[in-house]
């Protein structure tokens, strides 16, 4: 798969336009740099980029000799941009084969992502929802809004802990499922 001329060239060029959470925490600290999953992905030895690009492309991971990039369409909401991030990281710490993984936001008519049928897709959206919404705390987290209101409707239920995450409701609705405790909507 071939990473788009523009991006390429961006990666390539020496700091580009991209805007590294690390520039950021220089200049007092943002969201990103504060990230769980962005913290882990530098843990892990990548650097991290964020440019705004084309709407259907939500992150780019690029493995060169030297250095591991992931790129991130900053003009998506914050809990995907997370999302993104623990995907391509997951393509990293899962060793994926191969060295450019282009990740895209376009859905198919079920669904389901044009890319959520292909394995290596599917374990690092596996690896980025149990980063981001570990099982220990989402049902720790899910039994303490239960107790705070009864009532609670599962939608509603699944807002507050997609906010308690910083994910979006898609995701935790999806995780939820996964853990045996809702079907999606
Ligand atoms: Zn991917």
């Amino acid at each position: 798969m071939s990473v788009p001329g523009a991006i390429r060239r961006n990666i390539k060029a020496p700091e580009p336009q991209w805007t590294s959470a690390k520039q950021d925490s220089s200049i007092g600290g943002t969201r990103y740099s504060r990230s769980h999953a962005a913290r882990a992905a530098e843990v892990a030895g990548a650097i991290i980029a964020y440019q705004p690009l084309n709407s259907e492309l939500s992150g780019v991971l690029v493995k060169e000799q030297d250095r591991v990039i992931i790129g991130v369409n900053s003009a998506h909401p914050k809990t995907r941009q997370r999302f993104t991030i623990a995907h391509e990281l997951g393509h990293l710490v899962l060793k994926h084969k191969g060295e450019v993984f282009v990740d895209r936001t376009v859905l198919r008519r079920d669904g389901k992502s044009s890319q959520a049928v292909d394995k290596q897709e599917i374990e690092a959206n596996g690896f980025a929802a149990a980063l981001l919404m570990p099982q220990a705390l989402v049902l720790e987290r899910l039994e303490y809004r239960q107790n705070e209101k009864p009532t609670i409707a599962p939608k509603e239920l699944i807002e507050l802990l997609a906010k308690d995450f910083g994910v979006s409701a898609e995701a935790m609705g999806y995780r939820l499922a996964n853990l045996g405790i809702f079907m999606p909507a």
